[in-house]
């Protein structure tokens, strides 16, 4: 069932090699054909965009009102490429490399190292397109450092790379319109895939104004939907971001590849309110100059510049010596929810440590600080109140990014034949652990690089039948739509989905959060189904569903977030060893790091839907490491 698709050869000529293997569509050949993008965000905008180009009739998708509006605006920090400008050491090579290390051996090989690859074509193509990314002095493109790597090779502007970035996608996408070749359809949210003889042929979305009920049918339909952390409740996602479309492809039978390997990052504003609906993220390139600390005494509340160097543990600094502040991702969260728990932590409710400018600010100066870092230090003042120019920043971990997603092939093509994943909707890439600025990397690399070249292909080598929107297929499909519209409208209980979702997130976070147990899980996974069968039960929903009703919208998200959170938790259970995001207490070392079992873990674990309240079936993609050997992580 689940054929990678991985060209033979040595690892840097596979993609070459795919490229040319691949059909090709002839330029007057490409307008009959349709292609339903799904997203547009920079995965989807850039995938849209490209293959309107290419000539093909592009339909384009997103519950957002506009194309602007996708979560990753929401991105700051900066995008990985390995350029080498600093001449540091940097290689495709290298990037690859740390690329696997990072994702601590959960990734494919072959993909990565395409993505490394691919990466410096990206910095081309969105500098052609005018993304002013910072500059030094002499005019050349600035670089600065993001965890788990030694060199500098993070593109960004300001901090506001995701918002740059998406607006070069944005225009290149509006051109396409302006063209013809691609038709926008906003505020229209996917509630199902169809399938017609095995293969993709289109979608069925509602309007979220009017709640009507349509169907579009497609050669081929690429999904570029964006992450899940929403499942948490509490992430740094934009509040609309969901599963909705990945999970209701998985149920129609697209495989699901390592649900429990989320990212929880180190650095956002710790909350402040049990009403809060919304964690606020402070961006990893922050520790590039901040210095993480908490007091060396228990329950010390003392104001932090009352507290003396000597009574400071710059814990990250301590114990890993040669990354620092800059260790990924996965172990400074776990760094940081350890010395809250042995409560050193700070801030009103002990669950923060401290990011610290000072010594930045005494070296560099603070205009320069203000320069590099300025808006964030402004939406952290926005936010506290408190001015991070004089009292350092309170950071704690929160979910944040889902490197699980649809299982995709080498080509990006899930299990159901026609139907391709892009950008964080899909698994590959980033293992167990994402490391910082390579989402944005990802996203443009599928969306301008990988899905225009693969799609072609399958279009060039299928033969794909006339299918339009009466097919019996999509009546099925709609009808499946409303009934389960009309039943979550039809529940006149007492709860909104807003509670069941916070209390869904709850569990999630603390059993399936930055530590797993075995224990943790199985409570989760005896309390999840109870809860959906109250939220089915006892839902109340004002309005009906032949108008604006974000409520209904909500509860429709919900509904398979009480899915997805299941399978989570099964996936986190059955993975008996540490890895990345992916922690079980169970399997750590002497030192407290996470361990992987790779004689029995060194696989990616894609399940298969069977229906509500039945047991997954859980398929197993082997991975094997020729070029980065295995060895345990360690950034001391
Ligand atoms: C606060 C924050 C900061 C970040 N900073 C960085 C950074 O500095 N560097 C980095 O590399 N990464 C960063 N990331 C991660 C990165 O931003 C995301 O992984 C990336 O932008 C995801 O892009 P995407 O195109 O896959 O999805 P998204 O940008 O989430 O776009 C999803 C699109 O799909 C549409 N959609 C979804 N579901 C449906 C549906 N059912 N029907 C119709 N349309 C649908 C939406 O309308 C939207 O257009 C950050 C993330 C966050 C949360």
């Amino acid at each position: 069932m689940l054929e990678a698709r991985i060209p033979s050869g040595p690892i840097e000529q596979k993609w070459d090699k795919c490229r040319y293997e691949m059909k090709l569509v002839n330029p007057a050949n490409r307008r009959k054909h349709s292609i339903i993008v799904v997203g547009a965000g920079l995965a989807g905008a850039a995938a849209a965009a490209t293959l309107g180009q290419q000539g093909y009739h592009v339909h384009c998708f997103s519950y957002h009102d506009t194309p602007r509006r996708a979560h990753s605006i929401a991105a700051q920090g900066g995008m990985n490429a390995a350029k080498n400008y600093r001449n540091d050491g940097d290689s495709v090579s290298r990037l690859f490399k740390d690329t696997v290390k990072g994702g601590d051996f959960r990734a494919r090989e072959s993909n990565v190292h395409r993505l490394a690859e691919v990466s410096v074509n990206i910095i081309d193509q969105c500098v052609a397109q005018g993304v002013p990314f910072a500059r030094e002095y002499g005019g050349i493109l600035d670089n600065r450092s993001f965890g788990g790597v030694q060199v500098e090779r993070t593109f960004y502007a300001r901090g506001q790379t995701g918002q740059q970035l998406l607006l070069g996608a944005y225009q290149a996408l509006e051109e396409q319109i302006a063209a013809g070749r691609v038709t926008m359809h906003i505020r229209s949210e996917l509630l199902d895939v169809v399938i017609v003889d095995g293969r993709a042929r289109g979608i069925v979305t509602r309007n979220l104004v009017t709640g009507e009920i349509s169907s579009h049918a497609a050669d081929v339909v690429v999904l570029a939907t964006g992450g899940y952390s929403n499942v948490f409740y509490l992430s740094t996602n934009a509040k609309a971001s969901n599963s909705t479309a990945i999970w209701r492809a998985h149920r129609r039978g697209a495989l699901f590849g390592n649900p429990c390997f989320t990212q929880i990052h180190p650095t956002c504003i710790p909350l402040s309110s049990e009403h809060q609906s919304k964690l606020t993220l402070m961006s990893e390139s922050l520790r590039n100059d901040g210095r993480v600390w908490v007091p060396k005494k228990q329950s010390d509340k003392r104001a932090p510049k009352d507290i003396p160097e000597s009574e400071r543990d710059y814990y990250l600094e301590n114990r890993y010596p040669s990354f620092g502040n800059l260790v990924p991702r996965d172990v400074a969260s776990r760094n940081a929810k350890e010395v809250c728990d042995e409560g050193r932590g700070v801030g009103p409710h002990g669950q923060g440590v401290y990011l610290d400018f000072a010594d930045a600010i005494h070296r560099l100066g603070l205009e320069t600080v203000r320069e590099k870092y300025g808006n964030l230090f402004d939406i952290y003042q926005r936010i506290t109140g408190e001015d991070a120019y004089t009292v350092p920043m309170r950071i704690y971990p929160a979910p944040h990014y889902t490197m699980g997603g649809l299982w995709v092939d080498y080509h990006l093509m899930t299990t159901i034949p026609g139907l391709f994943a892009a950008g964080e909707a899909n698994f590959s890439d980033h293992g167990a652990n994402r490391l910082g600025a390579s989402a944005l990397m990802q996203g443009l690399a599928d969306g301008y690089f990988v899905v225009p070249a693969t799609v072609p292909d399958y279009i060039a080598s299928t033969k794909l039948d006339p299918v339009d929107a009466s097919h019996t297929a999509f009546r099925l499909g709609e009808a499946e739509v409303k009934d389960r519209i009309n039943k979550l409208l039809a529940s006149n209980g007492k709860r909104s989905p807003d509670s069941f979702h916070k209390e869904l997130g709850k569990i999630v976070w603390d059993e399936c959060g930055m530590a797993r147990s075995d224990a943790g899980l199985r409570k989760a996974l005896a309390r999840i189904p109870e809860l959906r069968e109250e939220f089915w039960q006892n839902l109340r929903i004002v309005g009906n569903g032949e108008e604006l009703n974000q409520t209904l919208d909500k509860a429709n998200r919900v509904s398979d977030f009480m899915e997805i959170a299941e399978l989570m938790c099964l996936d986190a259970l059955h993975r008996n060893e540490s890895c990345g995001g992916h922690f079980r207490v169970e399997s750590q070392t002497a030192d407290g790091e996470a361990k992987r079992d790779d004689a029995n873990f060194s696989y990616t674990a894609a399940w298969e839907w069977k229906g509500t309240g039945q047991a997954p079936a859980l398929h197993k993609e082997a991975l094997t490491f020729e070029y980065v050997p295995l060895s345990q992580r360690s950034y001391k």
